[in-house]
């Protein structure tokens, strides 16, 4: 029986009015989630949250801790959460330190970058907010990278997510990566057996999704496509309207629990 459970990898607290017009002044914690799939001997990691404690990611380094704070207590990281040597795959939804900082404790599985992640990687530019010295140096040469003509526009079987591309990451429909284009550069989530979309960055939370118009110039220009992040954000609204579960990176989500049929 397949299932699919979150843990919270470290966290960010933002004033809300900092993000958004009009938002009041409610400091928000915002968790760095990473989902772990499991069907049969396959075992696969959506992103890995915050690296450990300390950062030697340099002067970019510094800037970003300045920019988004991370709170990282001991034994909250993704080698803390679940036992790495049993993860076969680990989805990278794109690489914001948030996101790819656990990816040292899997040297051995099969790591998943799309076509466009795999780019930023090689020639990283400076408003991508990637920082190198959190990226071990195998990372790139190991990775299989999945060419944006794997993405197809065709819907996805059992479940509406029209004006999405995806691509079936095992040939049988069960791990559908989806095209999220905006947040950044090759940005992808993941529909899990038609049910759950992995939602990854598209938004910062589901309540923040569709206000997108909202979104004060600083947090605007770190986005890598705001016009569309904003066509995104409504194609996944229509999707949850064909009852899609979404399931976004830093929402808090029920941990020990199976997130599949309904288990949210
Ligand atoms: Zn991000």
């Amino acid at each position: 029986m397949a299932s699919l459970h979150y843990f919270a990898c470290g966290e960010t607290t933002h004033g809300m009015h900092q993000l958004l017009r009009g938002a009041s002044r409610e400091r928000r914690v915002f968790p760095s989630g990473v989902f772990l799939y499991s069907a049969g001997s396959r075992r696969v990691l959506f992103d890995t949250g915050y690296a450990p404690e300390p950062w030697r990611a340099g002067a970019a380094g510094w800037a970003y801790r300045r920019l988004l704070p991370p709170t990282v207590p001991q034994g909250v990281t993704v080698e803390h959460r679940l036992d790495p040597a049993s993860v076969t795959h680990v989805v990278l939804s794109h690489l914001h330190p948030d996101h790819v900082g656990g990816i040292r404790a899997f040297p051995d599985a099969t790591i998943v970058l799309t076509e466009g992640l795999h780019e930023t990687l090689r020639s990283p530019r400076l408003r991508e907010g990637v920082l190198g010295g959190l990226i071990p140096p195998w990372l790139e040469g190991r990775a299989t990278v999945l060419p944006s003509a794997a993405f197809d526009a065709s819907v996805a079987s059992g479940a509406a997510i029209a004006g999405l591309r995806t691509a079936d990451l095992f040939g049988d429909g069960s791990y559908r990566l989806v095209d999220l284009p905006g947040h950044a550069r090759g940005h992808v989530g993941a529909l899990v057996e038609d049910d759950v979309l992995l939602a990854a960055d598209a938004a910062w939370a589901r309540d923040l999704l569709g206000e997108e118009g909202r979104i004060k110039p600083l947090p605007r220009a770190v986005a890598h496509d705001s016009r569309a992040q904003t066509i995104t954000a409504q194609a996944l609204l229509a999707a949850e309207r064909q009852g899609v579960r979404l399931l976004f990176s830093h929402d808090r989500h029920p941990t020990g629990v199976d997130l599949l049929r309904g288990g949210a």
